[in-house]
C-alpha cells in the first residue's frame, strides 16, 4: 500500500487533499499541532507542480528579509500590492500581509525548515518594490538528511520527470520545500497516502464530514472530524474546463505534472454547494514547444527576439513571464510564435527553459529550424523573408544604440536580471552570428488560479448563503487567487498558498 507510514484509519481530524506547497504546509502545521492528519494525493508521488518549482515564496515582512538587510516591510508590501493588484479583495489581501511573517516564524521554529532570501526581481515597477526582490526559499538539504520513506515518494525535479535528467543528491527549490514539509508531516504522525484520488466530498447537515477516495484497492470513504483542506492544484490539466472558463493555453502545454490538476476536487466541492469564481485566469508564461507536443516554462531571455507568425516582434521579451504570456494570449497570430536567436551560445537557447530538451531532437522534429541567413530562416518558418530580415536589422540597431524604441527592453530592473550582454544595454544583444535558429513557442502556464471562493481564513463559501461551509477549507491554485489577474512577484503562487493553508489550520484549531 503506498502510504507512509500506515494504512488508512476510518477518520482523521484533518484530511488534506493534494500535496503541493499549500497542502503540505497545512498538513505539517496540523500534524505539529497534534491533529491526526492525512494527506491524499492522486498520483504515485507527492509534490505536484510545487515540487517542480523554484521554491521561491513571496512572504513579505518576515524575519528572513530582516536578516538579509532588505528594505522590506509589511507596509511596503501593502503599498506594492495596492499599486499592482487590479481588483483586490481587501480582507484577503490584508490577511495575507498580516499572516505571512507569522507563518515564516512558525515554519522557522521547526528544525526541519530553514529559509533564506533569494535575489529575484519583483515583477512590477511600483511603489514598495524591493530592489532584487524579497522572495525567500527553503535552503537546500541533502536527501539523506530527510526520512527515506518520504524521499521515495517525492516527485523529482521537472528536468528529471519530463526529460529523464540525472537525479540529484541535494534537494533545492521546490524539492526542498516539499521534502522538508513532507518530512515534518510524517515525523509528527501524519500519513501520506499516494495513489489516493479524491473523487467526492460528503456534506451532512451543512458540514463537510468526509471525502470519497479511489484507492488502488477500491473506493473508500474517509472521515474528517475537524475539516477537509483542499490544495489540489487548479484545472490546468483539463482541456474541457479550460475551454469552459475561457482560459488561454492548453492542458497539453501546462507545466502541471501529467495526469494531475484536472479540477475535479473543485468540481466536487461545487457539487456539494461551494461557491466558485472561475476567472479564466492562470499564472502564464511563454512555453518552449517540444516534439511531444508539450510546452515548457521559459524565462530569463538573454538574447534573441520573439516574433509572431508574420515575423514581427510584439513585446519586450525580457518582461516577467506572466506578463509576456498575457501579451502572447492577446492575438491568435502569436500562438505559436517563433523565438529567433543566433549561434552565440553554440546553438543552445539563450534563455532558461524547464526543460530545454536536446537541440538535435528539436531540429529533427521541426520544433526548431536553422538556417545560415535570416532570410532562409524566414522561409523555413513560412514568414516573409523581407519582414523577418527587417525585424532583426531593426533589433540589431537597438542593440547598437542601447535603446529598444519599440518595447523598451532593458529599461526595467527585471529585464536585466538574467541578461549578460556587453553592449550599451545588457538586455539587447545583436543577432548576427550564423547559423540562426527559430524555436517554436506556445502559451504555457504554471497552473490556473480560478476556483473555490474562500475568505480571509481560507474557509470555502457556500454558493447559496455566501457563508463559510463548516469543515471545508481551500488554498493553492484550487481557489480564486487573492492576487486576481496579477502575478506580483516571484513566489506569489506558493506564498499565497502557504499563508491561506496556515490560516485554515488556525481557524480549524480555534473551532
Ligand atoms: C518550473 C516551475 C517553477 C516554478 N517556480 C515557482 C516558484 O519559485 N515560486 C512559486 O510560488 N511558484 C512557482 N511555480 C508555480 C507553482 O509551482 C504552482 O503554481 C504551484 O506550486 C501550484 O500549487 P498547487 O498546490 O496548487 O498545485 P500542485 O503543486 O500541482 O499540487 C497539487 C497536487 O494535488 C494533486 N491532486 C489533484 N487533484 C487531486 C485529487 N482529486 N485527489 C488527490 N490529489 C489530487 C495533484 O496530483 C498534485 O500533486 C513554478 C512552476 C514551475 C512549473
Amino acid at each position: 500500500m503506498p502510504t507512509v507510514p500506515a494504512p488508512l484509519q476510518p477518520a482523521y481530524d484533518v484530511v488534506v487533499v493534494g500535496s503541493g506547497g499549500g497542502a503540505m504546509t497545512a498538513a505539517a502545521l496540523a500534524a505539529k499541532a497534534g491533529l491526526s492528519t492525512l494527506v491524499l494525493e492522486r498520483t504515485a508521488l507527492v509534490g505536484g507542480t510545487s515540487a517542480y518549482s523554484g521554491g521561491a515564496c513571496w512572504l513579505p515582512g518576515s524575519a528572513v528579509q530582516q536578516r538579509a538587510g532588505l528594505p522590506d516591510s509589511t507596509e511596503g508590501a501593502r503599498a506594492y500590492l495596492a499599486a499592482v493588484l487590479d481588483d483586490p479583495d481587501p480582507e484577503r489581501v490584508e490577511a495575507f500581509l498580516q499572516h505571512a511573517p507569522e507563518l515564516v516564524a512558525a515554519l522557522e521554529a521547526d528544525e526541519l525548515m530553514e529559509l533564506e532570501w533569494i535575489p529575484f526581481s519583483e515583477y512590477y515597477d511600483a511603489p514598495g518594490r524591493v530592489p532584487m526582490g524579497r522572495s525567500i526559499q527553503p535552503t537546500s538539504i541533502r536527501r539523506d538528511q530527510l526520512d527515506p520513506g518520504v524521499m521515495a515518494l517525492l516527485r523529482p525535479p521537472v528536468e528529471r520527470d519530463r526529460a529523464g535528467a540525472a537525479g540529484r543528491s541535494t534537494l533545492s527549490g521546490g524539492q526542498a520545500l516539499i521534502g522538508r514539509l513532507a518530512a515534518m508531516v510524517v515525523r509528527d504522525g501524519g500519513t501520506l497516502a499516494t495513489e489516493h484520488h479524491v473523487v467526492d466530498v460528503r456534506r451532512e447537515a451543512g458540514r463537510v464530514t468526509a471525502v470519497v477516495v479511489d484507492t488502488p484497492t477500491g473506493p473508500v470513504e474517509v472521515g474528517a472530524t475537524r475539516g477537509v483542506i483542499v490544495g489540489a492544484g487548479g484545472y490546468e490539466g483539463s482541456q474541457e474546463l479550460r475551454a469552459l472558463h475561457g482560459t488561454p493555453g492548453s492542458a497539453e502545454w501546462t507545466m502541471a505534472p501529467r495526469g494531475t490538476n484536472t479540477g475535479d476536487v473543485i468540481e466536487a466541492c461545487a457539487k456539494a454547494g461551494a461557491a466558485t469564481d472561475y476567472s479564466g485566469e492562470g499564472w502564464f508564461c511563454p512555453g518552449l514547444a517540444h516534439p511531444d507536443g508539450s510546452g515548457t516554462f521559459t524565462l530569463g531571455f538573454r538574447g534573441g527576439l520573439m516574433v509572431d507568425q508574420t515575423g514581427r516582434r510584439y513585446g519586450n521579451e525580457c518582461l516577467p513571464y506572466d506578463r509576456f504570456g498575457r501579451i502572447m494570449a492577446e492575438a491568435p497570430e502569436r500562438i505559436p510564435s517563433w523565438f529567433v536567436f543566433d549561434n552565440r551560445e553554440g546553438g543552445r537557447l539563450p534563455a532558461i527553459a524547464m526543460p530545454e530538451g536536446d537541440p538535435a531532437d528539436h531540429l529533427a522534429a521541426g520544433t526548431w529550424v536553422t538556417a545560415d541567413t535570416v532570410a532562409d530562416l524566414a522561409r523555413a518558418i513560412d514568414v516573409d523573408p523581407a519582414v523577418l530580415t527587417a525585424t532583426v536589422e531593426r533589433f540589431n540597431g537597438f542593440a547598437e544604440s542601447g535603446v529598444d524604441e519599440d518595447f523598451g527592453r532593458g529599461e526595467d530592473e527585471y529585464d536585466t536580471f538574467f541578461a549578460g550582454g556587453t553592449g550599451p544595454n545588457k538586455a539587447l544583444t545583436p543577432i548576427d552570428q550564423a547559423p540562426y535558429v527559430a524555436a517554436r513557442f506556445v502559451l504555457s502556464d504554471l497552473g490556473t488560479k480560478g476556483g473555490l471562493v474562500t475568505d480571509e481564513a481560507g474557509r470555502v463559501q457556500d454558493a447559496a448563503t455566501g457563508r463559510p461551509i463548516p469543515g471545508l477549507y481551500a488554498t493553492s491554485n484550487s481557489v480564486a487567487s487573492v492576487f486576481g489577474s496579477r502575478y506580483p512577484a516571484p513566489g506569489a503562487p506558493l506564498g499565497a498558498a502557504m499563508v491561506f493553508a496556515s490560516l485554515a489550520v488556525r481557524d480549524l484549531l480555534a473551532e
